[in-house]
Protein backbone atom coordinates (compact mmCIF):
# COMPACT_ATOMS: atom_id res chain seq x y z
CA UNK A 1 0.00 0.00 0.00
CA UNK A 2 3.04 2.41 0.44
CA UNK A 3 4.06 2.65 -3.32
CA UNK A 4 0.05 3.71 -3.72
CA UNK A 5 -1.14 6.64 -3.23
CA UNK A 6 -5.43 6.91 -3.05
CA UNK A 7 -6.37 7.13 -6.18
CA UNK A 8 -9.65 7.87 -7.01
CA UNK A 9 -9.56 6.72 -10.74
CA UNK A 10 -11.42 7.71 -13.74
CA UNK A 11 -14.91 8.97 -14.17
CA UNK A 12 -16.09 5.28 -12.21
CA UNK A 13 -14.13 6.73 -8.79
CA UNK A 14 -12.68 3.61 -8.03
CA UNK A 15 -10.64 3.36 -5.06
CA UNK A 16 -7.31 1.27 -5.74
CA UNK A 17 -6.03 -1.19 -3.34
CA UNK A 18 -2.77 -2.97 -3.41
CA UNK A 19 -2.12 -6.50 -3.19
CA UNK A 20 -2.68 -7.02 0.40
CA UNK A 21 -6.14 -5.94 0.18
CA UNK A 22 -7.15 -7.03 -3.33
CA UNK A 23 -6.35 -10.57 -1.57
CA UNK A 24 -8.41 -10.34 1.21
CA UNK A 25 -11.29 -8.89 -1.12
CA UNK A 26 -10.93 -12.17 -2.90
CA UNK A 27 -11.01 -14.30 -0.13
CA UNK A 28 -14.17 -12.52 0.96
CA UNK A 29 -15.34 -12.98 -2.45
CA UNK A 30 -14.63 -16.31 -2.60
CA UNK A 31 -16.07 -17.27 0.77
CA UNK A 32 -18.44 -14.57 1.99
CA UNK A 33 -20.89 -15.08 -0.31
CA UNK A 34 -21.31 -18.58 0.55
CA UNK A 35 -22.29 -17.58 4.48
CA UNK A 36 -26.17 -15.67 5.70
CA UNK A 37 -24.37 -14.31 8.58
CA UNK A 38 -20.86 -13.16 9.15
CA UNK A 39 -19.60 -12.87 12.83
CA UNK A 40 -16.21 -10.87 13.26
CA UNK A 41 -14.33 -12.36 16.91
CA UNK A 42 -13.17 -8.71 17.36
CA UNK A 43 -10.47 -8.40 20.08
CA UNK A 44 -9.79 -4.35 19.64
CA UNK A 45 -6.04 -5.27 18.46
CA UNK A 46 -4.43 -4.08 15.65
CA UNK A 47 -5.34 -6.95 13.09
CA UNK A 48 -8.82 -7.43 14.31
CA UNK A 49 -9.52 -3.55 14.15
CA UNK A 50 -7.85 -3.45 10.71
CA UNK A 51 -9.93 -6.70 9.23
CA UNK A 52 -13.25 -5.51 10.71
CA UNK A 53 -12.51 -1.68 8.98
CA UNK A 54 -11.45 -2.57 6.17
CA UNK A 55 -14.50 -5.57 5.42
CA UNK A 56 -16.74 -2.69 6.26
CA UNK A 57 -15.28 -0.25 3.87
CA UNK A 58 -14.98 -2.92 0.99
CA UNK A 59 -18.78 -3.53 2.08
CA UNK A 60 -19.55 0.54 1.84
CA UNK A 61 -18.16 1.06 -1.60
CA UNK A 62 -19.72 -1.63 -3.16
CA UNK A 63 -16.86 -3.83 -4.01
CA UNK A 64 -18.19 -6.89 -1.40
CA UNK A 65 -21.92 -7.88 -1.15
CA UNK A 66 -22.84 -7.84 2.65
CA UNK A 67 -24.57 -10.71 3.98
CA UNK A 68 -27.80 -11.14 5.72
CA UNK A 69 -26.35 -9.92 9.18
CA UNK A 70 -23.03 -9.01 10.67
CA UNK A 71 -22.24 -9.26 14.27
CA UNK A 72 -19.08 -8.18 15.76
CA UNK A 73 -18.48 -9.78 19.07
CA UNK A 74 -15.62 -7.66 20.95
CA UNK A 75 -13.96 -9.92 23.38
CA UNK A 76 -13.44 -7.56 26.31
CA UNK A 77 -10.73 -9.20 29.14
CA UNK A 78 -11.19 -6.13 31.20
CA UNK A 79 -7.46 -5.90 30.68
CA UNK A 80 -7.15 -4.38 27.24
CA UNK A 81 -4.43 -1.16 27.09
CA UNK A 82 -6.83 1.86 27.79
CA UNK A 83 -6.08 3.23 23.38
CA UNK A 84 -7.57 -0.06 22.63
CA UNK A 85 -10.31 -0.51 24.63
CA UNK A 86 -11.32 3.29 24.32
CA UNK A 87 -10.99 3.11 20.15
CA UNK A 88 -12.94 -0.74 20.46
CA UNK A 89 -15.78 1.23 22.52
CA UNK A 90 -15.94 4.20 19.41
CA UNK A 91 -15.62 1.54 16.20
CA UNK A 92 -18.66 -0.28 18.11
CA UNK A 93 -20.88 3.04 18.74
CA UNK A 94 -20.37 3.65 15.19
CA UNK A 95 -21.33 0.03 13.65
CA UNK A 96 -24.27 -0.02 16.41
CA UNK A 97 -25.70 3.23 14.43
CA UNK A 98 -26.05 1.39 11.32
CA UNK A 99 -26.98 -1.36 12.25
CA UNK A 100 -24.81 -4.13 12.83
CA UNK A 101 -24.86 -5.84 16.21
CA UNK A 102 -22.20 -5.53 18.32
CA UNK A 103 -22.01 -7.54 21.77
CA UNK A 104 -19.39 -7.11 24.52
CA UNK A 105 -18.36 -10.56 25.70
CA UNK A 106 -17.07 -10.63 29.29
CA UNK A 107 -15.95 -13.74 31.24
CA UNK A 108 -18.55 -14.08 34.05
CA UNK A 109 -17.63 -12.37 37.07
CA UNK A 110 -16.35 -14.39 38.94
CA UNK A 111 -13.78 -16.04 36.49
CA UNK A 112 -12.55 -12.48 35.66
CA UNK A 113 -8.55 -11.89 36.05
CA UNK A 114 -8.65 -9.72 38.84
CA UNK A 115 -11.63 -11.37 40.94
CA UNK A 116 -10.45 -14.52 39.79
CA UNK A 117 -7.09 -13.91 41.67
CA UNK A 118 -8.15 -11.75 44.28
CA UNK A 119 -11.34 -12.78 45.45
CA UNK A 120 -10.77 -16.68 44.57
CA UNK A 121 -6.73 -16.91 45.64
CA UNK A 122 -5.89 -18.13 42.56
CA UNK A 123 -1.82 -17.10 42.15
CA UNK A 124 -1.15 -15.12 39.00
CA UNK A 125 -0.05 -17.37 35.82
CA UNK A 126 2.90 -18.23 34.29
CA UNK A 127 4.18 -19.58 32.02
CA UNK A 128 5.46 -23.14 32.90
CA UNK A 129 2.76 -25.03 34.56
CA UNK A 130 -0.44 -22.87 34.96
CA UNK A 131 -1.35 -20.68 32.60
CA UNK A 132 -4.99 -20.37 33.67
CA UNK A 133 -5.75 -16.69 31.89
CA UNK A 134 -6.48 -17.11 27.95
CA UNK A 135 -8.82 -19.58 27.82
CA UNK A 136 -10.86 -18.14 30.86
CA UNK A 137 -10.74 -14.62 30.48
CA UNK A 138 -11.11 -14.57 26.47
CA UNK A 139 -11.67 -18.12 24.61
CA UNK A 140 -14.29 -19.70 26.93
CA UNK A 141 -16.23 -16.28 27.12
CA UNK A 142 -16.41 -15.67 23.13
CA UNK A 143 -17.01 -19.37 22.26
CA UNK A 144 -19.90 -18.74 24.23
CA UNK A 145 -20.92 -16.33 23.05
CA UNK A 146 -20.66 -17.21 19.42
CA UNK A 147 -22.81 -20.30 20.45
CA UNK A 148 -25.53 -17.90 21.96
CA UNK A 149 -25.56 -15.49 18.92
CA UNK A 150 -25.53 -18.97 16.05
CA UNK A 151 -28.18 -20.17 18.18
CA UNK A 152 -30.37 -16.78 17.38
CA UNK A 153 -29.14 -17.34 13.59
CA UNK A 154 -30.64 -19.44 10.77
CA UNK A 155 -28.28 -20.57 7.91
CA UNK A 156 -24.73 -20.64 8.01
CA UNK A 157 -22.05 -18.34 9.67
CA UNK A 158 -19.06 -17.67 8.45
CA UNK A 159 -16.64 -15.96 11.84
CA UNK A 160 -14.16 -13.59 10.93
CA UNK A 161 -10.74 -13.56 12.66
CA UNK A 162 -8.03 -10.96 12.64
CA UNK A 163 -5.44 -13.85 12.60
CA UNK A 164 -2.59 -12.55 10.71
CA UNK A 165 0.57 -14.59 10.32
CA UNK A 166 2.52 -12.72 7.33
CA UNK A 167 3.65 -14.71 4.70
CA UNK A 168 7.07 -16.78 5.71
CA UNK A 169 4.75 -18.12 8.40
CA UNK A 170 1.88 -19.29 6.13
CA UNK A 171 4.65 -20.68 3.74
CA UNK A 172 5.35 -22.84 6.90
CA UNK A 173 1.86 -23.78 7.75
CA UNK A 174 2.38 -22.46 11.29
CA UNK A 175 -0.68 -20.86 13.24
CA UNK A 176 0.74 -18.77 16.22
CA UNK A 177 -0.77 -19.93 19.54
CA UNK A 178 1.52 -18.84 22.10
CA UNK A 179 1.27 -14.62 23.11
CA UNK A 180 5.22 -14.17 23.14
CA UNK A 181 5.75 -13.21 19.30
CA UNK A 182 5.90 -9.96 18.10
CA UNK A 183 3.28 -8.86 17.30
CA UNK A 184 1.02 -11.52 17.60
CA UNK A 185 -1.71 -10.74 19.88
CA UNK A 186 -2.47 -13.07 22.70
CA UNK A 187 -5.54 -15.76 21.68
CA UNK A 188 -5.92 -15.00 18.28
CA UNK A 189 -4.46 -18.58 17.41
CA UNK A 190 -7.07 -20.27 19.77
CA UNK A 191 -10.22 -18.58 18.54
CA UNK A 192 -8.49 -19.59 14.57
CA UNK A 193 -7.99 -23.17 15.94
CA UNK A 194 -10.65 -23.79 19.14
CA UNK A 195 -14.08 -21.62 18.36
CA UNK A 196 -14.68 -24.11 15.03
CA UNK A 197 -14.18 -26.94 17.20
CA UNK A 198 -17.05 -26.08 20.26
CA UNK A 199 -19.75 -27.76 20.89
CA UNK A 200 -22.82 -27.77 18.60
CA UNK A 201 -21.43 -25.53 16.14
CA UNK A 202 -19.27 -27.77 13.97
CA UNK A 203 -20.91 -27.71 10.03
CA UNK A 204 -22.77 -24.53 9.92
CA UNK A 205 -19.94 -22.32 10.86
CA UNK A 206 -16.64 -21.84 9.10
CA UNK A 207 -13.85 -19.65 10.05
CA UNK A 208 -11.64 -17.34 7.62
CA UNK A 209 -8.96 -14.70 8.28
CA UNK A 210 -9.30 -12.76 5.66
CA UNK A 211 -5.99 -10.76 6.69
CA UNK A 212 -3.56 -14.37 6.94
CA UNK A 213 -1.03 -12.70 4.64
CA UNK A 214 -0.92 -9.44 5.65
CA UNK A 215 2.64 -7.95 6.67
CA UNK A 216 2.96 -5.26 9.79
CA UNK A 217 3.31 -2.95 7.74
CA UNK A 218 -0.09 -3.45 5.33
CA UNK A 219 -1.61 -3.51 8.98
CA UNK A 220 0.10 0.30 10.15
CA UNK A 221 -0.57 1.46 6.64
CA UNK A 222 -4.55 0.81 6.62
CA UNK A 223 -4.31 2.03 10.22
CA UNK A 224 -2.47 4.89 10.22
CA UNK A 225 -3.13 6.43 6.82
CA UNK A 226 -6.00 5.13 4.81
CA UNK A 227 -8.45 3.55 7.45
CA UNK A 228 -8.92 7.44 8.53
CA UNK A 229 -9.31 8.93 5.11
CA UNK A 230 -13.01 9.69 4.36
CA UNK A 231 -12.36 7.77 1.14
CA UNK A 232 -11.90 4.83 2.86
CA UNK A 233 -13.99 5.15 5.73
CA UNK A 234 -12.78 8.04 7.89
CA UNK A 235 -11.99 5.42 10.80
CA UNK A 236 -11.03 6.38 13.90
CA UNK A 237 -8.20 4.08 14.12
CA UNK A 238 -5.14 6.23 15.09
CA UNK A 239 -5.59 5.88 19.02
CA UNK A 240 -5.41 1.58 18.15
CA UNK A 241 -1.79 3.01 16.07
CA UNK A 242 -0.89 4.81 19.49
CA UNK A 243 -0.88 1.66 21.32
CA UNK A 244 1.53 0.23 19.38
CA UNK A 245 4.10 3.30 19.26
CA UNK A 246 2.20 6.13 17.36
CA UNK A 247 4.40 6.80 14.81
CA UNK A 248 7.19 4.57 15.64
CA UNK A 249 4.54 1.55 15.96
CA UNK A 250 5.74 -0.31 12.70
CA UNK A 251 9.50 -0.47 13.65
CA UNK A 252 8.45 -1.08 17.38
CA UNK A 253 5.73 -3.88 16.62
CA UNK A 254 4.72 -4.37 20.02
CA UNK A 255 2.78 -7.34 21.14
CA UNK A 256 -0.03 -6.22 22.78
CA UNK A 257 -1.98 -8.88 25.55
CA UNK A 258 -3.13 -7.32 29.21
CA UNK A 259 -2.07 -4.66 31.45
CA UNK A 260 0.84 -5.92 33.36
CA UNK A 261 0.48 -9.59 31.94
CA UNK A 262 1.92 -11.83 33.71
CA UNK A 263 3.34 -13.88 31.55
CA UNK A 264 5.48 -11.49 28.96
CA UNK A 265 8.92 -11.00 30.05
CA UNK A 266 8.39 -6.82 29.69
CA UNK A 267 5.75 -4.90 29.70
CA UNK A 268 6.29 -4.00 26.15
CA UNK A 269 2.94 -3.23 25.26
CA UNK A 270 2.15 -0.81 27.94
CA UNK A 271 5.73 1.06 27.83
CA UNK A 272 5.14 2.14 24.46
CA UNK A 273 1.85 3.09 25.34
CA UNK A 274 3.15 5.84 27.89
CA UNK A 275 5.76 7.09 25.14
CA UNK A 276 3.14 8.63 23.39
CA UNK A 277 2.55 12.43 24.66
CA UNK A 278 -1.23 11.83 24.94
CA UNK A 279 -0.95 8.57 27.11
CA UNK A 280 1.50 9.55 29.35
CA UNK A 281 -0.39 9.47 32.35
CA UNK A 282 -1.12 5.88 32.24
CA UNK A 283 2.05 5.77 33.62
CA UNK A 284 1.17 4.23 36.91
CA UNK A 285 0.20 0.99 35.44
CA UNK A 286 3.68 0.17 34.94
CA UNK A 287 3.06 -1.05 38.40
CA UNK A 288 0.83 -3.57 37.73
CA UNK A 289 3.56 -6.45 36.55
CA UNK A 290 6.11 -6.36 39.13
CA UNK A 291 2.37 -6.61 42.07
CA UNK A 292 2.04 -9.92 39.74
CA UNK A 293 5.76 -10.98 40.24
CA UNK A 294 5.51 -10.10 44.13
CA UNK A 295 1.97 -11.89 44.37
CA UNK A 296 4.19 -15.39 43.47
CA UNK A 297 6.42 -15.02 46.18
CA UNK A 298 6.29 -17.49 49.34
CA UNK A 299 5.38 -14.94 52.19
CA UNK A 300 2.16 -14.07 49.84
CA UNK A 301 1.47 -17.80 49.49
CA UNK A 302 0.17 -20.66 51.14
CA UNK A 303 1.76 -24.25 51.08
CA UNK A 304 1.51 -27.94 51.57
CA UNK A 305 3.41 -29.72 54.00
CA UNK A 306 3.95 -33.34 54.58
CA UNK A 307 3.24 -35.97 51.97
CA UNK A 308 2.08 -33.76 48.92
CA UNK A 309 1.57 -34.13 45.39
CA UNK A 310 3.59 -31.64 43.45
CA UNK A 311 1.36 -29.42 40.54
CA UNK A 312 3.73 -30.80 37.41
CA UNK A 313 0.96 -28.67 35.03
CA UNK A 314 -2.55 -27.46 34.62
CA UNK A 315 -5.66 -28.69 31.41
CA UNK A 316 -9.04 -27.89 31.13
CA UNK A 317 -11.65 -28.95 33.35
CA UNK A 318 -14.89 -29.25 31.49
CA UNK A 319 -17.14 -30.01 35.03
CA UNK A 320 -15.21 -27.25 36.93
CA UNK A 321 -15.13 -25.02 33.87
CA UNK A 322 -11.94 -23.64 34.68
CA UNK A 323 -7.53 -24.76 34.44
CA UNK A 324 -7.06 -27.04 37.16
CA UNK A 325 -3.92 -28.55 38.49
CA UNK A 326 -2.21 -31.77 37.24
CA UNK A 327 -0.40 -33.39 40.12
CA UNK A 328 2.24 -35.32 39.86
CA UNK A 329 3.24 -38.19 42.26
CA UNK A 330 2.93 -38.05 45.54
CA UNK A 331 6.91 -36.86 47.57
CA UNK A 332 7.65 -35.66 50.64
CA UNK A 333 7.53 -31.39 50.80
CA UNK A 334 10.90 -29.73 51.25
CA UNK A 335 11.35 -26.25 51.88
CA UNK A 336 12.92 -25.88 48.67
CA UNK A 337 10.44 -27.22 46.13
CA UNK A 338 8.50 -24.23 45.22
CA UNK A 339 6.13 -26.08 42.80
CA UNK A 340 3.96 -26.58 45.78
CA UNK A 341 2.78 -23.11 46.52
CA UNK A 342 -0.71 -22.32 46.68
CA UNK A 343 -2.98 -19.84 46.69
CA UNK A 344 -2.69 -15.94 48.08
CA UNK A 345 -3.33 -14.81 51.43
CA UNK A 346 -5.99 -12.85 52.01
CA UNK A 347 -3.15 -10.27 53.47
CA UNK A 348 -1.89 -10.46 50.19
CA UNK A 349 -5.35 -10.01 48.45
CA UNK A 350 -6.71 -6.82 50.13
CA UNK A 351 -2.78 -5.81 49.58
CA UNK A 352 -3.12 -6.14 45.96
CA UNK A 353 -6.92 -4.70 45.84
CA UNK A 354 -5.76 -1.74 47.68
CA UNK A 355 -2.36 -1.33 45.25
CA UNK A 356 -4.96 -1.80 41.69
CA UNK A 357 -7.24 0.87 43.36
CA UNK A 358 -4.25 2.76 43.77
CA UNK A 359 -2.97 2.97 40.56
CA UNK A 360 -6.47 3.14 38.82
CA UNK A 361 -6.95 6.05 41.15
CA UNK A 362 -4.24 7.50 40.25
CA UNK A 363 -4.52 7.39 36.51
CA UNK A 364 -7.72 8.59 36.42
CA UNK A 365 -6.95 12.01 38.53
CA UNK A 366 -4.68 12.39 35.74
CA UNK A 367 -7.10 11.86 32.65
CA UNK A 368 -9.93 13.89 34.51
CA UNK A 369 -7.31 16.75 34.78
CA UNK A 370 -5.70 16.45 31.27
CA UNK A 371 -9.52 16.21 30.08
CA UNK A 372 -8.63 13.02 28.65
CA UNK A 373 -10.89 9.61 28.70
CA UNK A 374 -10.77 7.77 32.16
CA UNK A 375 -10.06 3.83 32.70
CA UNK A 376 -11.22 0.86 34.14
CA UNK A 377 -9.29 -2.12 35.92
CA UNK A 378 -11.67 -2.80 38.03
CA UNK A 379 -15.40 -1.59 38.40
CA UNK A 380 -17.55 -0.98 41.91
CA UNK A 381 -18.74 -4.62 41.00
CA UNK A 382 -15.78 -6.28 40.46
CA UNK A 383 -14.16 -4.63 43.62
CA UNK A 384 -17.48 -5.77 45.55
CA UNK A 385 -17.31 -9.10 44.82
CA UNK A 386 -13.49 -9.57 45.61
CA UNK A 387 -14.28 -8.19 49.54
CA UNK A 388 -17.32 -10.40 50.03
CA UNK A 389 -15.13 -13.72 48.44
CA UNK A 390 -12.05 -12.55 50.87
CA UNK A 391 -14.90 -12.50 53.63
CA UNK A 392 -16.33 -15.92 53.03
CA UNK A 393 -13.18 -17.16 53.30
CA UNK A 394 -12.99 -18.12 50.08
CA UNK A 395 -9.91 -20.69 48.65
CA UNK A 396 -9.58 -22.78 45.76
CA UNK A 397 -10.15 -26.38 44.95
CA UNK A 398 -8.36 -28.65 47.70
CA UNK A 399 -7.11 -25.61 49.99
CA UNK A 400 -8.59 -25.10 53.14
CA UNK A 401 -7.03 -22.10 54.37
CA UNK A 402 -5.35 -23.88 57.24
CA UNK A 403 -2.00 -24.10 56.05
CA UNK A 404 1.14 -22.55 56.30
CA UNK A 405 2.28 -20.03 54.51
CA UNK A 406 5.10 -20.57 51.92
CA UNK A 407 7.38 -18.93 53.56
CA UNK A 408 7.16 -21.32 57.05
CA UNK A 409 10.70 -22.85 57.66
CA UNK A 410 10.17 -26.82 56.98
CA UNK A 411 12.57 -29.57 58.16
CA UNK A 412 15.28 -30.36 55.50
CA UNK A 413 14.11 -33.70 53.84
CA UNK A 414 17.34 -35.75 52.38
CA UNK A 415 16.07 -37.97 49.49
CA UNK A 416 17.16 -40.97 51.80
CA UNK A 417 14.03 -40.05 53.55
CA UNK A 418 16.16 -39.05 56.52
CA UNK A 419 14.68 -35.84 57.83
CA UNK A 420 16.84 -33.04 59.74
CA UNK A 421 14.76 -30.88 61.74
CA UNK A 422 14.49 -26.82 61.83
CA UNK A 423 15.83 -25.56 65.55
CA UNK A 424 14.15 -22.38 65.59
S1 LIG B 1 -2.06 -11.33 27.63
FE1 LIG B 1 -1.05 -12.40 29.32
S2 LIG B 1 -2.42 -12.15 31.10
FE2 LIG B 1 -3.60 -11.68 29.24
S3 LIG B 1 -4.60 -13.59 28.71
FE3 LIG B 1 -2.70 -13.47 27.51
S4 LIG B 1 -1.17 -14.57 28.76
FE4 LIG B 1 -2.91 -14.09 30.10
Amino acid sequence: MSSHQPTLFGGSKRLVYDEAIELTLQSMQAYGPGHDHWVFAFSGGKDSTATLTVIMHLIDVGRLAAPRSITVLYADTRMELPPLSISAALLLDRLRVRGVRCDVVMAPLDKRFLVYMLGRGVPPPNNNTFRWCTRQIKVDPMTEALQQRIDELDGTILMITGVRQGESAIRDGRIEMSCGKDGAECGQGWYQQVLPEAKGIRGRIATLAPLLHWRVCNVFDWLKVYAPMAEYGGWETRAVVDAYGGDEAQEINARTGCNGCPLASRDLGLETVIRVPVWSHLSPLLRLKPLYRELRLPRHRLKKTGLVRPVVGSEWNEEAGEDLPVFGEPEIATAKNKQRMGPLTFEARLMALDRVLAIQAECNEAAIRLGCPTIDLLNAEEEARIRELIAAKTWPNGWEGDEPTADTPMDTVYADGSVQPIFL
